[in-house]
């Protein structure tokens, strides 16, 4: 192993850190202008085949974690599709070339996921592409802070919903058409579901709501072995927050500071728990859980 990857092993030693160059972006915001780029090739983790023959649709899967956890896919064996708005190709683009240079098959599908007839065409292309869907990854989310509950137009409202819950409704609902006994639902959560969080009135409440519909889907669906289950992120380095349109460039240039270890996740951090969950051979007995991956961040109970 080299002495690089080495020093990536041991946590956190060697990850960017705050303070980063002030920057902003108009949203949807795109992973090739942020600075510094966000590290998604989780270069020290070794893949043994545990998703081998298995199909994926992970949502937001150009960017931020949904790239990071579409490659890890594809290094495990999975065929992968991604989903991303048509602004977004570029950054889709590369997912697909660092998918197929590590020797998988990724399929772009661009679209809007707050469209109810989008979600359903979506599951419905997947399958028809590879004949099957065996793990659907509900990560795709739409983030703005407001200072005031009055700044929350009934418009964002609703976009906010219908981006981060909705579709993670109606994706499963149509997923579940298609998928046998095995099969796993991996939505992203955030820790915002779990704490609230001051600005993010609209944001944090449909985390919230995230969290409750994988508990309650996971009990309903255990009689036809389909596991459900949640991945909760502390602060990420992704496009998200830079292209936040209440977010300030001094902000995002301290983004993660406050965290416990003084600095936000990158994606190629979280990317393995979404394996884990997706394994059976990891986690057959796991589902119903809000997995929490916050740098430390503790939570009661
Ligand atoms: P990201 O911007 O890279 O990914 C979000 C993706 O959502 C975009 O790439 C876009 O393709 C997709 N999306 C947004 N609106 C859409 C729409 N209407 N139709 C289709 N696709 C749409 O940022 P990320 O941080 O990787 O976000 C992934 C998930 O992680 C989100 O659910 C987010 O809420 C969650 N999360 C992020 C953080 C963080 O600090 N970055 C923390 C906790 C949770
Ligand atoms: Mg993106």
């Amino acid at each position: 192993m080299s002495k690089q990857m080495q020093a990536r092993n041991t946590p956190g030693r060697n990850e960017p850190k705050p303070p980063f160059p002030k920057q902003h972006q108009e949203g949807p915001g795109l992973e090739s202008k942020l600075d510094p780029r966000p590290r998604y090739k989780a270069e020290a983790y070794r893949p043994a085949g545990k998703l081998k023959d298995k199909v994926a649709l992970v949502t937001g899967g150009d960017s931020g974690i949904g790239r990071a956890v579409a490659l890890l896919y594809a290094r495990e064996g999975a065929k992968v599709a991604i989903s991303y708005l048509p602004e977004e190709q570029s950054d889709a683009d590369e997912t697909v070339k660092a998918i197929e240079g590590a020797g998988g098959t990724c399929v772009p599908i661009a679209g809007d996921l707050t469209d109810a007839a989008f979600c359903d065409q979506l599951v419905e292309q997947v399958v028809q592409q590879f004949g099957k869907l065996d793990i659907l990854v509900a990560n795709a989310g739409h983030q703005n802070r407001k200072k005031t509950l009055e700044e929350v137009t009934d418009e964002e409202f609703d976009r906010t919903f219908k981006t981060n819950i909705y579709s993670y409704f109606r994706l499963s609902r149509a997923a579940l058409r298609h998928m046998q006994p095995g099969s796993a639902i991996i939505a992203t959560s955030s820790e915002t579901g779990l704490f609230g969080s001051r600005y993010l009135p609209d944001y944090s409440a449909t985390k919230g709501a995230i969290n409750a519909f994988t508990k309650t889907l996971a009990m309903n669906l255990l009689d036809k072995h389909i596991r459900v289950n949640a991945v909760a992120p502390g602060p990420v380095w992704t496009p998200l927050n830079a292209s936040d349109a209440g977010e300030t460039p001094d902000k995002v240039a301290k983004f993660g500071s406050d965290s416990p270890m003084g600095r936000p996740a990158q994606p190629e951090e979280l990317a393995p728990s979404y394996v884990f969950l997706a394994s059976n051979a990891d986690s057959s007995y796991i589902s119903g859980i809000v997995l929490q991956v916050m740098g430390g961040e503790t939570t009661g109970g």
